[in-house]
């Protein structure tokens, strides 16, 4: 027997539901807030990646499907998809379109990591980015996208957490002392750390590995950064405030790809256990740059949607299904059937037709076993008098109705139904 590769997952019946109902909630409220769908390729050239995550991230260094096709191309399966978006953004000039440039994605991506619960090496992301202005008002709108979210998939306790990881100019006096600091603890650091302590020190700050001792005896960004990334992030907590969207400093929150500047945060929520973030996010201010376009600054954010699919789980939360029409019928009634059939799906009704044929019973039977709402019923007489059976599957009431007036039967008592 062939299986699904490891860490992949086929997604079918309850999983396929909230699934399409994550990806419906997330398009919807990223559509309220005026960002529009983008969608990129999944293989990339590796090169965009190495330069835009950046080379001494575990993503690149351990975790991504990087192949030659047979043109001799290393190709990368998007391990994220900012990169792929800031690629289209200089390939295709959208500096000429009026910024901010709005946009939101939902697709898979891959990395070779552990397989754990809730936790695929094909994973789907969702994740918006506003690109082309500068503005604190801007991070605000991102973060407040990001906390719409969460309310709407009814997260509890929900809570933002904001920092500034600084900026080119400050950054580097930052890392310096960070440095200068951690090589008095170099023989207490991990063995990642170790290494992270020459290529990207500011990634200890989140080591998991790590004391909270430790931690808290290292300088922290507040102190260091310049005046326009202090503005910037007062700013930014102003308009949260404004927003009354509640939020907490906590200097210790880094994002682990290279590119962030300036203000990053994560959404967390006691729903969500010990590893509480539902998504993280931040400004980029230079990556547009880094890859050959003009200077952009742009902020956005990026959540996993099998994280989200664990808590509808957890909480239980069935989608509501839309009612199955069924039809059994006569074989010599069978071109009306149709007819009726094609007029009901125009009409946007889901609609079964029996495929076995046989007595009524039994086609009410096979009826009954596919949760249907109605079944309607054509047999010859009905057929003569333009008329149908219309069975109410969990009520047993029967009623025969002409056949014209089908639509006009089933709108008026499926809403009558869902407002009762
Ligand atoms: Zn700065
Ligand atoms: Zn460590």
């Amino acid at each position: 027997m062939i299986k699904t590769v490891k860490g992949c997952k086929d997604r079918y019946e309850k999983d396929i539901k909230l699934f399409q109902y994550s990806k419906r909630v997330l398009s919807e409220t990223a559509e309220q807030y005026g960002y529009t769908e983008i969608v990129t390729p999944i293989i990339e050239y590796t090169e965009l990646f190495q330069r835009s995550v950046g080379q001494d991230t575990d993503i690149v260094e351990k975790e991504m499907y990087t192949f030659e096709d047979k043109g001799g191309r290393s190709l990368t399966l998007r391990p994220e998809i900012t990169a792929s978006i800031a690629r289209s953004y200089v390939e295709h000039h959208f500096e000429t379109i009026p910024s901010p440039l709005r946009l939101y994605y939902i697709g898979p991506c891959f990395r070779y990591e552990k397989p754990q619960k809730g936790r695929y090496r094909e994973f789907y992301q969702f994740g918006v980015e506003a690109i082309g202005d500068i503005s604190p008002l801007l991070d605000a709108e991102v973060i407040s996208l990001a906390f719409t979210v969460a309310k709407r998939f009814s997260l509890k306790e929900i809570k933002v957490k904001l920092n500034s990881i600084g900026c080119k100019k400050c950054r580097p006096l930052y890392k310096d002392a960070l440095k200068n600091a951690l090589k008095l603890r170099y023989d207490d650091l991990c063995d990642d750390c170790k290494k992270r302590f020459y290529t990207n020190p500011l990634r200890i700050l989140d080591c998991k590995k790590e004391s909270d001792e430790l931690k808290k005896s290292l300088p922290k960004i507040a102190d260091y950064l310049c005046e326009e990334c202090k503005e910037h992030l007062d700013a930014v907590k102003k308009h949260l405030t404004l927003m009354d969207i509640p939020f907490e400093r906590d200097s210790s929150l880094v994002r682990g790809l290279d590119y962030y500047t300036k203000t990053v945060f994560e959404v967390v929520s006691t729903n969500l256990g010990a590893q509480n973030a539902l998504l993280g996010g931040g400004r980029y201010d230079y990556l547009i740059e880094e890859l050959g376009g003009r200077h952009v600054p742009a902020v956005g954010f990026a959540m996993g949607i099998e994280r989200l699919i664990t808590i509808l789980e957890a909480e239980e939360k069935t989608v509501e299904k839309r009612p199955i029409i069924y039809i059994a019928y006569q074989e010599n009634a069978l071109k009306e059937t149709m007819d009726i059939a094609s007029i009901l799906r125009d009409n946007d009704f889901i609609v079964l037709m029996d495929v076995k044929g046989g007595n009524f019973k039994k086609q009410l039977e096979r009826s009954a076993k596919q949760h249907s709402l109605y079944t309607i019923i054509i047999g010859e007489e009905e057929k003569e008098k333009r008329v149908l059976q219309i069975k109410n599957m969990e009520t047993k009431e029967q009623k025969e109705i002409p056949s014209d007036q089908i639509i006009t039967f089933l709108k008026d008592h499926i809403k009558g139904e869902k407002n009762a």
